[in-house]
């Protein structure tokens, strides 16, 4: 079994903590719904990667500030897609290894409710997070919690996964919306598309400032230099489109580190302009 990472570094007074929490893999196709497989697969060769199945790591963020312990998404859990690693949702272990339980963590922040994010808040039913107060957009929660019989065109596996870890955190769930500040210097940015009430996260502490892009960006090649390929996950496929450029035109613009959930270990660096499109260039972390 693969022996899992956490990569701790400092944003002004934060101490952040990237957590990997196991990968999936997907069709290449996912990532150019648009554009077709073929596409997406010659640019993924083109960087010596399959042109079949593209790994698809995640990583948790734990962020502290001022004394307050935000989880930001909560991997898997116990949630198997195609393609698992065998250690998936070790997010419980890996806090053990940075000395914390899971009693410690005072707010767990959902930007969506995909089960890749929303699969480490519940095992069997019980929350894992008994102390944290929860945070989810209430059009997140109605959505992945509606009943599976009315779900849209193939989301009833899915939903049906969702009410599984959402429906126990109901009681006491938080909504947000857009520029909310969470904890000290944890701020919501609207990013829909992915799903209606995606978010992303701005992270603030003594002037140095981090865009948490989440799933604004899938894909770290696909995603970037082709911000036009939409991606068959995504809901609301224009809106996710328009998001994607705005953000990363905004990483640029402000010269922001950015983080990508699902982008290589420990998924941080900054974005360049390229052509029509962007670059993702992992930075050194200390
Ligand atoms: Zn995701």
């Amino acid at each position: 079994m693969p022996m899992r990472a956490i990569r701790q570094f400092s944003l002004g007074d934060m101490r952040i903590s990237v957590i990997d929490d196991g990968s999936f893999s997907m069709g290449v196709g996912m990532f150019g719904a648009n554009v077709g497989k073929a596409m997406v697969g010659d640019l993924l060769e083109s960087y010596g990667l399959g042109r079949d199945k593209a790994e698809m790591p995640l990583q948790v963020m734990l962020v502290e500030t001022e004394g307050v312990r935000v989880l930001i998404d909560t991997g898997m859990g116990d949630t198997t897609f195609h393609g698992n690693s065998a250690d998936n949702g070790r997010l419980v272990k890996s806090l053990e290894v940075l000395g914390l339980t899971p009693s410690d963590i005072d707010i767990v922040l959902l930007t969506h409710g995909h089960p890749d994010h929303v699969g480490g808040l519940t095992v069997e039913g019980e929350r894992v997070f008994p102390a944290s107060t929860h945070f989810l957009p209430d059009v997140e929660f109605k959505f992945w919690t509606q009943s599976p019989d009315r779900a849209p065109g193939g989301l009833k596996q899915m939903i049906e996964e969702c009410r599984r870890h959402l429906l126990p955190i109901s009681h006491g769930l938080r909504s947000y919306s857009d520029g909310d500040e969470i904890a000290p210097g944890v701020k919501t940015v609207a990013a829909p598309g992915h799903t209606h009430g995606h978010y992303a996260v701005m992270l603030e502490s003594k002037g140095e400032r981090m865009l948490h892009l989440v799933d604004t960006a899938v894909h770290y090649l696909a995603g970037l230099e082709h911000p036009e390929w939409t991606v068959g996950a995504d809901i609301d496929k224009p809106t996710a489109v328009a998001t994607r450029k705005r953000l990363l035109g905004q990483a640029v613009d402000e010269q922001l580190l950015v983080a990508g959930y699902h982008f290589p270990f420990p998924g941080v660096g900054r974005i360049m302009r390229l052509g029509e499109g962007y670059r993702y260039v992992p930075v050194p972390l200390v």
